[in-house]
């Protein structure tokens, strides 16, 4: 069977892709490995999908060629997304930038994206294997049959949460076109410390800045909640700096993450702070002392790392103590020794070089006809709708090109 354009993967670029190429009036086939369409899509925003947001700055998408996400996504933009999406029938919801469907359903997102599809006559094969591809051009040998394409383009995600379909097999297929690959790390994800107090704070939710520190040079730096965890830290503020910590401790770097926990006060106020509750909690343990300022089993911790005798009576603290226990409200340091796996991570930092890839087409420029799109390719974004917008530009964009006859 012949094709104008052969697209792997039915996940966000893929779809977005097909779509793009079909409405170009080409004649499109989607080869999809699993069951069906937009697994990931369906998990996205805990089942609500934050499609994309208004809020789009240069620092929301990391790439080791930092300029290239931004000269794609000018190509096919926020705009151009939410007014995509309202004419397939996705009526936007806005929470603080943060876009959703209006009817918190992940699913309505996949749904209007295959209709659509359905109308352009693209055609799904799905439960198919790659087995290999033939050079030159593109005759792609699966496990059901043969198929020729004028064009392909690889929209086979990462390998982030695997179990949803990306499974790493397009940087195999990449590799194959003549391109290189960087690392691919995991990203979004939680990091593990050798704290030896971390289950103690097990649980604990708490509000501080956070930096991240790779050979005592800060990598990164965030501000919000994060949540302590048997394994070390979470929380979205920690999610956003992984990648950073990722890619130092690939590097061998020595990671720790210093945590502000009383950001709007300088250390010698928070000494004030100290001794004014000494003065008013005479005869109290220090531990009694410092209750009602952070969670209990946070203050323990702190008082421990600065060798302090929680049960001693807290007016018996010498101004050593002070200063020790007011760096581990300031400063208190965690050790991260590596970062949860790729099947807890929402994205992947790393992929196919953007030097190997036109960024007005997303075209190869090593393999003509070939084109690049997605989590696959070196770029990610933080959280808040910022990878999907990726997946919607780059599809868009290969998706246009590809299917232009
Ligand atoms: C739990 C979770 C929540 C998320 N929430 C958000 C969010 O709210 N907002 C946001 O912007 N981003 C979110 N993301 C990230 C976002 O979902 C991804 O970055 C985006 O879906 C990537 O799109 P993609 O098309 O490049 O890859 P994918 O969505 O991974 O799609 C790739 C497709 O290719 C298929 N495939 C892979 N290999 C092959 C092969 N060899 N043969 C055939 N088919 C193949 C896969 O099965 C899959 O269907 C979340 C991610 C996760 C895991």
């Amino acid at each position: 069977m012949k094709y104008d354009v052969i697209i792997i993967g039915a996940g966000a670029s893929g779809l977005m892709a097909a779509i793009a190429a079909g409405r170009k009036g080409s004649s499109v086939l989607v080869i999809e490995h699993k069951d069906k369409a937009g697994k990931k899509i369906l998990a996205t925003g805990n089942g609500k999908c934050n499609y994309t947001n208004l809020l789009q700055e240069d620092h929301c998408y990391r790439c080791d060629n930092s300029l290239f996400p931004q000269k794609v996504l000018r190509l096919f933009d926020t705009d151009n997304t939410i007014e995509f999406f309202k004419k397939l029938g996705i009526y936007p919801k806005e929470k603080n930038g943060y876009l959703y469907p209006n009817s918190e359903q992940s699913a309505s997102v996949v749904q209007v994206l295959l209709m659509e599809c359905r109308r352009l006559g693209v055609k799904f094969n799905y439960n198919e294997k790659i087995i290999k591809f033939v050079k030159p051009n593109f005759t792609l040998i699966t496990d059901q049959g043969t198929y020729y394409g004028k064009n392909l383009i690889l929209a086979t995600g990462g390998c982030a949460s695997s179990k949803l379909g990306s499974d790493g097999s397009g940087y195999d297929y990449a590799k194959f076109f003549g391109h290189s690959i960087i690392k691919p790390l995991p990203a979004l994800v939680q990091l593990k410390s050798s704290d030896k107090y971390r289950k103690t704070i097990s649980g604990v939710r708490v509000v501080g800045n956070i930096k991240a520190y790779g050979n005592d040079k800060v990598i990164g730096e965030e501000t919000g909640e994060m949540v302590f965890t048997d394994y070390g830290i979470s929380g979205i503020p920690i999610m956003q700096i992984s990648r950073f910590v990722a890619k130092a401790l690939d590097k061998k770097n020595k990671v720790k993450l210093i945590i502000d926990f009383l950001m709007d006060k300088r250390k010698n106020e928070v000494i004030d702070i100290l001794k004014y509750r000494i003065t008013y909690g005479k005869g109290k343990s220090v531990e009694e002392m410092m209750v009602g300022l952070f969670n209990n089993k946070l203050s323990y911790v702190m008082i421990l790392k600065s060798n302090i005798d929680p049960t001693m009576i807290c007016d018996k603290l010498k101004a050593k103590d002070l200063e020790k226990l007011a760096d581990n409200i300031k400063e208190f340091t965690m050790i991260i020794i590596d970062t949860n796996s790729f099947d807890k991570a929402q994205v992947t930092a790393g992929g196919v070089s953007t030097l190997e890839i036109n960024e007005k087409t997303m075209e190869s420029k090593i393999t003509k006809g070939l084109y690049l799109s997605g989590e696959l390719v070196d770029v990610d974004g933080t959280c808040g709708g910022y990878n999907l917008q990726w997946a919607w530009s780059s599809g868009y964009v290969a998706g246009t090109s590809a299917g232009a006859l």
